[in-house]
C-alpha cells in the first residue's frame, strides 16, 4: 500500500513511464526505496552520480557550501567557476569554459558558437553535421541535431541547418557535405548514449580530426554522458588521442547536483562576449564547489584507473554470462558505459531487474544500458551480473 500510495504523482506532468518506485536515500552504489527495499545502482541515475551516494568526502563539502553562499548571479566574479575551469582545461587540453546547468544547454551553447563561428567568416546561413542514433537533449534546437524521429514526433517544425550522416564512415561524410561551404561544424557523441552505447572508432576519430583542420569546420564533441571519467579517461574521445574544439559536459561533472559546461578550445574560445550568451543559474557558486570537489576525489582516489579496471572486469563477465547466448547480439562499450544489444525490444528488463534489486535502463529499444557509478567495486559488478544474467536468459527464452 504505502508503496504505491509514496509512488504515484498525480500532479506531476506525465513525461516518463515510471517504476512504481519512490526512492528515499542512497549510500555507495546502493539505493533504498521509500519502503525500505535496497537496489544496487546500475544506473548512477543516467550517468550522473560519479561518486554514488552520500560520499563521505563530497557531502560535507556541500554541506559547508550550502551554508556559505548557494547563488548570487553572473554580474559578479564566482571564484568557484575559475577553479573550475582551471581544472577542466588542465584535463582537456582545451582553453575557456561556459557553465550552465544541464546537457542540453551545454549544447546549446555548442551551437550557437558553431553559428557564430560561422557568421565571423561571412557564412550567412551555417550548417552543422550531426549523426543518426545522436542524442543532444530536449530543446528545439538540440532535438533538431538529435537522431531519433520519435522523440521530434508532435514537435515540428525542427530547426534548419544540421546535416546528418551515418556514424564511422568518413566518405560518407565527405559525400554529404561536397562542396557545400556553408558547413562550420561536425557534432557528436564519442560513444552515444541513448542511441544505444554506440562508439565511434579510433580510426574515425582521427579521420574526423584531419578533416575538421583541413576545412576549418570546429569538431564539437557531446561528452555529457561519456565524459568526466566514465570510460576511464577524463573524456573519452582522449582515448583517440585527439582534441575537440568544442566539448559540452553535464551529467556525471557534479555528482549529482546539476551543472553543466561547454569546454572551448582556442579557435571557440573568443566567439562568445558580452551579451551574446549567458544564464541566471549557470556557474552557480554550490554546482561549481560540486564540479571542484568531483574532480578532486576522484584524482585523490584514482577513480580513473578504477572505473577502468572494473569497467572491464564487468564487461568480461558479462561477455562470459551472456556474450554467447542466441539473442544476444553485442556486448559493448567502455569502462563504466556499457551496452547489451539483445535481437528484441527489451524494455520489460527495467521493471524486472528492480524487483530483482537491480537498476539499469533500457535504452534505443534493445539495449541493455549499465551507467553506475564510478565508484562501484568489482565485488558489486559481480552482484550485477548474479542478478541480470539470470534475467536475461529468462527473457530471452520466453520470447523466443
Ligand atoms: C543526457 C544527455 C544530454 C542532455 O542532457 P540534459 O541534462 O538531460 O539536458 C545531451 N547529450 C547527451 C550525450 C546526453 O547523454
Amino acid at each position: 500500500m504505502t508503496a504505491l500510495i509514496e509512488a504515484s504523482s498525480p500532479h506531476v506532468m506525465n513525461t516518463y513511464g515510471r517504476l512504481p518506485i519512490a526512492m528515499s536515500h542512497g549510500q555507495g552504489a546502493w539505493l533504498w526505496d521509500v519502503n525500505g527495499r535496497k537496489y544496487l545502482d546500475g544506473l548512477g541515475g543516467i550517468a550522473v552520480n560519479t561518486l554514488g551516494h552520500n560520499h563521505p568526502k563530497l557531502v560535507p563539502a556541500l554541506q559547508e557550501q550550502v551554508a556559505r553562499l548557494i547563488h548570487c548571479c553572473n554580474y559578479y566574479h564566482v571564484p568557484g567557476q575559475e577553479a573550475l575551469a582551471t581544472e577542466l582545461v588542465a584535463l582537456s587540453g582545451m582553453s575557456n569554459v561556459f557553465f550552465c546547468c544541464t546537457g542540453l544547454e551545454a549544447n546549446e551553447a555548442a551551437i550557437k558558437l558553431a553559428r557564430k563561428f560561422g557568421h565571423e567568416k561571412g557564412i550567412e546561413r551555417p550548417e552543422i553535421v550531426v549523426y543518426e542514433k545522436a542524442f543532444h537533449g530536449r530543446s528545439i534546437a538540440t532535438l533538431s541535431a538529435t537522431g531519433n524521429e520519435k522523440l521530434k514526433q508532435g514537435f515540428g517544425p525542427m530547426l534548419e541547418g544540421f546535416i546528418r550522416v551515418p556514424a564511422n564512415d568518413i566518405e560518407a561524410l565527405k559525400k554529404a557535405t561536397e562542396g557545400n561551404p556553408n558547413v562550420v561544424a561536425v557534432f557528436f557523441e564519442t560513444i552515444q548514449g541513448e542511441g544505444g552505447i554506440n562508439p565511434m572508432r579510433v580510426d574515425y576519430l582521427k579521420q574526423l580530426r584531419a578533416l575538421c583542420d583541413e576545412r576549418d569546420w570546429l569538431m564539437m564533441i557531446d561528452e555529457v554522458q561519456c565524459g568526466m571519467g566514465r570510460t576511464g579517461k577524463w573524456f573519452a574521445h582522449q582515448w583517440a588521442g585527439i582534441v575537440p574544439d568544442v566539448m559540452p559536459l553535464a551529467k556525471g561533472l557534479g555528482s549529482g547536483v546539476p551543472i553543466g559546461a561547454v569546454v572551448a578550445g582556442p579557435k571557440a574560445a573568443a566567439l562568445f562576449q558580452p551579451g551574446n550568451h549567458g544564464t541566471t543559474f549557470g556557474g552557480n557558486p554550490l554546482a561549481m564547489r560540486a564540479g571542484v570537489e568531483t574532480i578532486r576525489i576522484m584524482k585523490e582516489d584514482g577513480l580513473l584507473a578504477h572505473a577502468e579496471q572494473v569497467g572491464a572486469h564487468l564487461k568480461a563477465a558479462l561477455q562470459r554470462e551472456l556474450g554467447a547466448l542466441p539473442g544476444v547480439k553485442e556486448v559493448r562499450g567502455q569502462g563504466l558505459m556499457l551496452g547489451i544489444e539483445l535481437d528484441r525490444p527489451c524494455g520489460a528488463l527495467t521493471g524486472r531487474a528492480a524487483e530483482a534489486g537491480l537498476l539499469l535502463s533500457v535504452t534505443a529499444d534493445s539495449v541493455i544500458r549499465l551507467v553506475p557509478p564510478l565508484i562501484l567495486s568489482a565485488d558489486e559488478a559481480d552482484q550485477i551480473v548474479a542478478i541480470l544474467a539470470p534475467l536475461v536468459k529468462t527473457f530471452l527464452a520466453e520470447a523466443a
